[in-house]
């Protein structure tokens, strides 16, 4: 169970989910069942040992023989100010979901850095351009 935090946080958790069943669909994931959450940054599993000023933007952990995903995202209120990026949680979400594929394929020396960080920017790529797609896409069908 997350914290209750700012007003609003209700309906911006319901359109969260509605995002992430969307993405579900269009990533051919909808048999999975996904527990979104939007947690503080001290309740991100990454963030126990991260060094100072270091902040992860979601995480997701899977148990695959049931299906299910857990996705967390952190909360706007921990972005960092001095970030190069704006927060974008759609995107995070495509790309945790997207790691469900490449978990298959990652390399079990968990020493492969290179592997991780390769795998870290295709997900990070594909994510900006599938969001930025469909973007576009909504915007020329209103
Ligand atoms: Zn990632």
């Amino acid at each position: 169970m997350s914290r209750r935090g700012a007003h609003g946080r209700c309906v911006q958790e319901r359109r969260l989910r509605r995002l992430c069943v969307y993405w579900q669909k269009r990533l051919r994931l909808a048999d999975w069942e996904v527990f979104l959450s939007v947690e503080r940054s001290a309740g991100m599993l990454g963030m126990k040992d991260a060094p100072a000023g270091q902040y992860t933007a979601g995480e997701m952990s899977t148990l695959p023989s049931k299906r299910q995903m857990w996705i967390r995202l952190l909360h706007p209120s921990d972005w960092p100010k001095d970030a190069s990026e704006r927060q974008d949680m759609e995107r995070t979400i495509v790309h945790e979901l997207l790691h469900v594929y490449f978990i298959a394929v990652r390399p079990q020396d968990r020493r492969a850095v290179c592997a991780v960080d390769a795998e870290e920017q295709a997900i990070h790529a594909i994510s900006c351009a599938l969001v930025e797609e469909s973007r576009k896409g909504l915007r020329r069908a209103s």
